[in-house]
């Protein structure tokens, strides 16, 4: 190879680590110098760009990434089709190559980055790197995607295991030319004024290395007491990897071998292993469905007649509603940017049935807030508690959230951390302060409506009448 050979361009994605990146790997193999490039194409996006609480974690993840590539990362905007054909020129590149995305419009992209790049004689290599199995292999046996998880599953589980993740590469060969790029500032994807981003700073550290020992943390300590562990909010039962591995962080195969390799067979390791499959099961879904985020899979109900209710939805918004378990659930949403997954759908029950909002306002308020924010398991995940999913459960399952906080926070440790104003409660009374004596409200300091509110809706009168709008689809 001449000294000054032509440098190879890798696109980072939502792959932001060195293990287990095939491209990164392909590229190092090459001997070549290497161009890591990441470019933020809020246009593409389209209107599922990322929300706010994704941007903040995508500004540290990124810098997480240039600290350890041990090379430049190149931050470009615009769009790629445009952008990538443009640098390859500048930099008169061999090749350029990537981890495909597994959204609908990215393939489009991909198509059009490659005929481009093609149009200049770049050679372009693209590898799959997101899911667990190659998009679109698991089929019924009528070669059909599935629409129903649990023999999508099965199907899984019977394919050949997803290979063995691949380590970091050794080093990289970086390239020495200069390449005129953004500040990662300019992109302004933290908040400014007001800062509302305290609580994730506290909560979170993103990145790579970050993902790995959360991984290990979990898997040595939690994996064998998941099964019960994930359905008790106020504990640390679950693996709370979502936004990493939303980011490619941390990648699903890795953790796949990773949680086999840490576990028995067991209800702990499978039902964790089912939870990646339902991760994979969304991504599907999306691909199958491109519409999932904004049409119910089930096209009777477009015909439901959801209702206006700003003040309510406020109120869901930002922890008011009255039901504790409900409101410390958004709270814990708006604090961290997270929300335990046995609370989401609890919250997402209350604003689709108990107050009859459609569930497109949930999704998007879920999409603003979430670090983990991921456009297929969210809307899939949303679509199933509204019950107009493919796999879904049914409309007339209404959680009762006085039942769900009684079940599984029994101990109020959940309740009390995010509404502490109703911490002196004894918890026969914690989910349902409305019906506590006025003594016990006095004891403990709770004066309803004032320090802690009513609650907005009757839910026996509220689940009624979301039945009858449901009952009214059939008619
Ligand atoms: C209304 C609603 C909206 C949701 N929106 C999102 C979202 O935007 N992004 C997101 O990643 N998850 C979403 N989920 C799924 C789930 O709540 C989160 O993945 C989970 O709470 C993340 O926490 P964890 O990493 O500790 O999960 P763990 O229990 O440790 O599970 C491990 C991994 O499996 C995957 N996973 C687990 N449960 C699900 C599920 N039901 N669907 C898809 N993947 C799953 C996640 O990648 C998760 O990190 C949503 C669920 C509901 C009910």
């Amino acid at each position: 190879m001449p000294p000054n050979p032509a440098p190879t361009i890798v696109w980072f994605r939502r792959d932001l680590r060195l293990g287990d990146n095939p491209a990164l790997t392909a590229a190092v193999a090459t001997g070549r110098p290497v161009i890591p490039v990441y470019i933020h194409q809020a246009e593409t996006d389209g209107p599922w760009a990322e929300g706010g609480a994704s941007r903040w974690w995508l500004h540290h993840s990124l810098k997480a990434l240039d600290q350890s590539l041990g090379a430049p990362l190149h931050l470009l905007h615009g769009l790629a089709e445009t952008v990538l054909p443009r640098l390859a020129r500048e930099v008169e590149a061999d090749a350029v190559l990537w981890n495909r995305r597994t959204e609908p419009w990215a393939e489009r992209q991909d198509a059009a980055c490659a005929a481009a790049l093609a149009g200049l004689g770049v050679a372009t290599r693209s590898f799959d790197a997101a899911l667990l199995f190659k998009p679109d292999t698991i089929v019924s046996q009528s070669g059909q995607p599935f629409k129903v998880f649990t023999p999508f599953w099965k199907a899984c589980l019977a394919a050949p295991p997803p290979p063995p993740p691949l380590p970091p590469p050794i080093a990289l060969r970086p390239w020495s030319g200069a390449i005129a790029g953004d500040d990662l500032e300019s992109w302004r994807l933290t908040p400014h004024t007001p800062d509302w981003a305290d609580g994730l700073r506290r909560s979170w550290r993103p990145g790579e290395a970050s993902a790995q020992a959360r991984s290990s943390e979990f898997l040595g300590r939690n994996l064998p007491f998941y099964a019960v562990g994930r359905n008790r909010p106020g504990q640390d039962g679950t693996s709370r990897l979502s936004p990493h591995l939303h980011f490619g962080e941390i990648s699903p195969r890795q953790l796949f071998h990773a949680a086999r390799a840490a576990g028995e067979p067991g209800e702990g390791r499978d039902r964790f292993l089912a939870e990646l499959g339902w991760r994979e099961f969304s991504a599907q879904l999306l691909r199958q469905f491109p519409d999932l985020p904004q049409r119910p899979l089930r096209p009777e109900f477009e015909r439901l007649v959801w209702r206006d209710d700003p003040d309510g939805v406020a109120a869901w918004r930002h922890g008011g509603t009255g039901y504790p378990i409900v409101d410390a659930g958004m709270r814990q949403l708006w604090a961290t940017g997270w929300m335990h997954n046995r609370i989401r759908m609890v919250t997402a029950s209350f604003l689709v049935k108990d107050l009859l909002v459609s569930w497109r306002v949930g999704e998007a308020w879920f999409r603003d807030t979430l670090v983990d924010a991921d456009l297929a398991s969210n809307a899939a995940s949303w679509q199933w508690v509204a019950g107009c999913g493919a796999d879904a459960s049914p409309f007339f399952r209404v959680f009762n959230p006085v039942l769900q906080g009684e079940k599984f926070d029994a101990d109020g440790a959940y309740v009390r951390e995010w509404c502490p104003e109703l911490a002196g409660l004894p918890d026969r009374w914690l989910h349902q302060p409305w019906r506590a004596p006025a003594q016990v409200l006095r004891q403990a300091g709770v004066t309803l409506g004032k320090t802690y509110p009513l609650p907005l809706v009757d839910h026996d009168q509220a689940r009624k009448r979301a039945l009858a709008a449901f009952a009214g689809l059939k008619a």
